[in-house]
């Protein structure tokens, strides 16, 4: 396997006496694409939310590229690091979320400017250059100037991915980037996805979309009640997974 770009080790996350991950560990390679699937409740989103430092973990670690991130020391004396740290290593993912999350009162261009601008410190017409120029690519180049509310729910999730692609990430994370779709949207959204995985854009996605799994990823991993149950390439788990949980979630989705 090619050098680890992320590494989860035994991550755990609690929410007061609930534990929502216990112990998950998986590995990233440069350039590869990972689904997560698994039912509701599972700690699909948290497990995002963690690696993109949005949620503290309660055990474990999270690596990129070997630097572990949120927490400096080791053991007793591991503690998080400063929020200006955090920051920056935050910076390294892309989240594109379900519900597209664009602020309302900027153009498209606006909303993929607005990251670049604000936490990169690029010059305004150099980030509006570089957005329309990614609005371009998600097949947008006629929308740049439309406000969040003249655009069909594919066409936002598309703005979302470019203004995910905006900030250079290291790593891109979608959660559940079509369940918010009208079944007719699904497939640019995909298509897009799809596009990205050719450039070699390193991905973690999760996603219902079993087919669109199939087709895309490099490994696919299930999860359920904040343990990975099972995982590997996609012809294998979907087609013959070994565990009856596994079984059984594929019998439903299918
Ligand atoms: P999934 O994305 O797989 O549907 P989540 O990661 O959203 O699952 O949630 C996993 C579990 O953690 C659920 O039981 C959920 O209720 C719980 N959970 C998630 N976020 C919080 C939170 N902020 N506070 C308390 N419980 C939470
Ligand atoms: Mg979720």
């Amino acid at each position: 396997m090619a050098e680890p770009l992320l590494e989860l080790c035994g991550v755990e996350k609690r929410f007061g006496d609930f534990a929502a991950l216990k112990g998950v560990s998986l590995t990233l390679a440069a350039g590869s694409v990972t689904c997560l699937v698994g039912p509701s409740g599972s700690g699909k989103s948290t497990l995002l939310r963690t690696v993109n430092l949005l949620e503290t973990i309660d055990g474990g670690g999270i690596y990129l590229r070997g630097e572990m991130l949120g927490f400096t020391g080791r053991g007793d004396h591991r503690r998080p690091v400063p929020k200006k740290v955090a920051r920056r290593q935050a910076v390294n993912f892309g989240m594109v979320f379900q519900s597209f999350n664009l602020i309302p009162q900027l153009t498209a261009t606006e909303n993929v400017a607005l990251g670049p601008v604000e936490v990169l410190g690029t010059g305004r017409a150099a980030a509006r250059g570089q957005a329309r120029e990614l609005l371009g690519r998600v097949g947008l180049a006629q929308r740049c100037e439309h406000y969040p509310a003249e655009l069909s729910g594919g066409q936002q999730q598309r703005v979302a991915i470019a203004r995910a692609l905006a900030m250079k990430p290291s790593v891109l994370l979608f959660d559940e980037p079509t369940s918010a779709l009208d079944a007719e949207l699904v497939a640019e959204v995909l298509a897009v996805i799809r596009e990205l995985a050719k450039e070699g854009y390193t991905m973690l996605i999760v996603t219902h979309e079993l087919a669109f799994a199939r087709d895309i990823a490099d490994e696919v991993i299930m999860m359920d009640e904040g343990r990975i149950v099972e995982s590997g390439p996609p012809a294998k788990i979907l087609l013959e997974p070994e565990t009856e949980r596994a079984k059984r979630f594929f019998a439903s989705v299918q």
